[in-house]
Protein backbone atom coordinates (compact mmCIF):
# COMPACT_ATOMS: atom_id res chain seq x y z
CA UNK A 1 0.00 0.00 0.00
CA UNK A 2 1.21 3.67 -0.61
CA UNK A 3 -1.45 5.75 1.10
CA UNK A 4 -1.41 8.98 2.67
CA UNK A 5 -2.95 10.38 6.12
CA UNK A 6 -4.56 13.47 6.93
CA UNK A 7 -1.03 15.09 7.12
CA UNK A 8 -0.30 14.52 3.44
CA UNK A 9 2.78 11.89 4.44
CA UNK A 10 2.85 8.93 2.22
CA UNK A 11 2.75 6.03 4.21
CA UNK A 12 4.51 2.05 3.05
CA UNK A 13 4.31 -1.23 4.11
CA UNK A 14 6.51 -1.70 6.75
CA UNK A 15 8.80 -4.44 5.56
CA UNK A 16 10.03 -5.69 8.87
CA UNK A 17 6.85 -6.30 10.17
CA UNK A 18 6.44 -10.04 10.63
CA UNK A 19 3.24 -9.60 9.25
CA UNK A 20 5.24 -9.71 5.94
CA UNK A 21 5.75 -13.26 5.99
CA UNK A 22 2.39 -14.34 5.96
CA UNK A 23 0.70 -15.43 3.32
CA UNK A 24 -0.65 -13.02 0.41
CA UNK A 25 -4.12 -12.35 -0.72
CA UNK A 26 -4.68 -14.66 -3.55
CA UNK A 27 -6.53 -13.90 -6.37
CA UNK A 28 -6.04 -10.60 -8.86
CA UNK A 29 -9.04 -8.81 -8.04
CA UNK A 30 -9.31 -6.97 -4.60
CA UNK A 31 -12.07 -7.78 -2.01
CA UNK A 32 -15.61 -5.53 -2.35
CA UNK A 33 -15.57 -5.26 0.90
CA UNK A 34 -12.60 -3.74 3.42
CA UNK A 35 -12.52 -3.98 7.47
CA UNK A 36 -11.40 -0.77 9.17
CA UNK A 37 -10.67 -0.41 12.92
CA UNK A 38 -11.75 2.44 14.64
CA UNK A 39 -8.70 2.87 16.86
CA UNK A 40 -9.84 5.42 19.36
CA UNK A 41 -12.82 2.67 20.18
CA UNK A 42 -10.45 -0.65 20.50
CA UNK A 43 -9.85 -2.04 23.81
CA UNK A 44 -7.88 -4.48 22.36
CA UNK A 45 -9.69 -7.44 23.40
CA UNK A 46 -8.32 -9.41 20.75
CA UNK A 47 -11.93 -10.88 20.15
CA UNK A 48 -11.84 -10.16 16.56
CA UNK A 49 -7.90 -11.70 15.80
CA UNK A 50 -9.35 -14.80 16.72
CA UNK A 51 -12.17 -14.96 14.08
CA UNK A 52 -10.44 -13.88 10.89
CA UNK A 53 -9.46 -16.55 8.63
CA UNK A 54 -6.60 -14.99 6.73
CA UNK A 55 -4.60 -13.96 10.57
CA UNK A 56 -4.85 -10.11 8.82
CA UNK A 57 -5.65 -8.26 12.10
CA UNK A 58 -2.30 -7.28 13.98
CA UNK A 59 -1.53 -6.41 17.70
CA UNK A 60 -0.40 -3.03 18.39
CA UNK A 61 1.45 -2.40 21.36
CA UNK A 62 0.54 0.43 24.00
CA UNK A 63 2.80 3.07 24.70
CA UNK A 64 4.88 1.69 27.75
CA UNK A 65 7.68 -0.96 25.94
CA UNK A 66 7.67 -2.67 29.29
CA UNK A 67 4.14 -3.24 29.22
CA UNK A 68 2.56 -3.50 25.88
CA UNK A 69 -0.14 -5.38 26.66
CA UNK A 70 -1.14 -1.89 28.40
CA UNK A 71 -3.34 0.08 26.15
CA UNK A 72 -3.17 -2.22 22.96
CA UNK A 73 -5.26 -2.07 20.58
CA UNK A 74 -5.56 -3.72 16.80
CA UNK A 75 -4.54 -2.39 13.30
CA UNK A 76 -6.33 -4.58 9.91
CA UNK A 77 -3.54 -5.33 7.25
CA UNK A 78 -5.98 -4.16 4.40
CA UNK A 79 -3.52 -5.69 2.07
CA UNK A 80 -4.65 -9.38 2.96
CA UNK A 81 -8.29 -8.77 4.06
CA UNK A 82 -10.51 -10.75 2.32
CA UNK A 83 -13.61 -8.81 3.61
CA UNK A 84 -15.20 -12.09 5.16
CA UNK A 85 -16.89 -9.32 8.22
CA UNK A 86 -15.99 -11.50 10.91
CA UNK A 87 -14.44 -9.49 12.64
CA UNK A 88 -17.10 -6.29 12.41
CA UNK A 89 -19.44 -8.84 13.67
CA UNK A 90 -17.64 -10.31 16.05
CA UNK A 91 -16.05 -6.89 17.67
CA UNK A 92 -17.95 -6.47 21.10
CA UNK A 93 -17.83 -2.92 20.69
CA UNK A 94 -18.57 -2.21 17.41
CA UNK A 95 -15.24 -0.51 16.56
CA UNK A 96 -14.92 -2.30 13.25
CA UNK A 97 -16.49 -0.84 10.01
CA UNK A 98 -16.85 -2.47 6.23
CA UNK A 99 -15.81 0.10 4.04
CA UNK A 100 -16.01 0.02 0.20
CA UNK A 101 -12.54 -1.34 -1.35
CA UNK A 102 -11.92 1.94 -2.60
CA UNK A 103 -13.27 3.98 0.45
CA UNK A 104 -11.62 2.15 2.77
CA UNK A 105 -7.94 3.79 2.53
CA UNK A 106 -9.23 7.39 2.98
CA UNK A 107 -11.29 5.44 6.40
CA UNK A 108 -8.17 3.81 7.13
CA UNK A 109 -6.56 7.35 7.30
CA UNK A 110 -9.42 8.77 9.55
CA UNK A 111 -9.35 5.80 11.88
CA UNK A 112 -5.97 5.09 12.71
CA UNK A 113 -4.10 6.32 15.18
CA UNK A 114 -1.06 4.04 15.30
CA UNK A 115 0.16 2.29 12.84
CA UNK A 116 3.23 -0.55 13.10
CA UNK A 117 1.80 -1.99 9.43
CA UNK A 118 2.12 1.02 7.67
CA UNK A 119 4.72 3.28 8.08
CA UNK A 120 6.01 6.97 6.96
CA UNK A 121 8.62 6.94 3.74
CA UNK A 122 10.66 9.08 6.11
CA UNK A 123 10.97 6.62 8.69
CA UNK A 124 11.51 3.80 6.97
CA UNK A 125 14.85 5.70 5.11
CA UNK A 126 16.00 6.52 8.63
CA UNK A 127 15.58 2.73 9.77
CA UNK A 128 17.40 1.36 6.42
CA UNK A 129 20.20 4.10 7.24
CA UNK A 130 20.49 3.43 10.74
CA UNK A 131 20.94 -0.03 9.69
CA UNK A 132 22.96 0.72 6.67
CA UNK A 133 20.47 -1.34 4.69
CA UNK A 134 18.93 -0.91 1.29
CA UNK A 135 15.69 -2.07 -0.19
CA UNK A 136 17.00 -2.28 -4.01
CA UNK A 137 18.43 -5.49 -5.23
CA UNK A 138 22.26 -4.97 -6.11
CA UNK A 139 22.92 -5.03 -9.79
CA UNK A 140 23.13 -8.02 -11.16
CA UNK A 141 26.58 -9.04 -13.09
CA UNK A 142 25.45 -8.74 -17.09
CA UNK A 143 26.11 -12.23 -19.05
CA UNK A 144 28.40 -10.32 -21.32
CA UNK A 145 30.55 -9.12 -18.22
CA UNK A 146 30.95 -12.63 -16.93
CA UNK A 147 31.47 -14.48 -20.38
CA UNK A 148 34.15 -11.91 -20.95
CA UNK A 149 35.90 -12.95 -17.78
CA UNK A 150 35.65 -16.64 -18.85
S1 LIG B 1 -12.69 -7.08 18.92
FE1 LIG B 1 -12.98 -4.87 18.68
S2 LIG B 1 -12.30 -3.98 20.63
FE2 LIG B 1 -11.54 -6.09 20.54
S3 LIG B 1 -9.45 -5.89 19.68
FE3 LIG B 1 -10.84 -6.28 17.96
S4 LIG B 1 -11.39 -4.21 17.21
FE4 LIG B 1 -10.53 -3.96 19.26
S1 LIG C 1 -13.03 -8.83 7.29
FE1 LIG C 1 -12.44 -10.98 7.58
S2 LIG C 1 -10.45 -11.12 6.54
FE2 LIG C 1 -10.84 -8.94 6.89
S3 LIG C 1 -9.83 -8.52 8.84
FE3 LIG C 1 -11.98 -8.97 9.28
S4 LIG C 1 -11.98 -11.16 9.78
FE4 LIG C 1 -10.04 -10.73 8.71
Amino acid sequence: MSEQNDDREVLVENPFHTARFKPKRKGKKPPKLIAVVHQSGCTGCEVCIAGCPVDSIELVPGPDSSNPGFQQMVEIDIARCIGCQNCSQDCPWETITMYEHNDSFIAWGNETLKSELYITEESLNKALDSENLSLEKPAEESVEEANSES
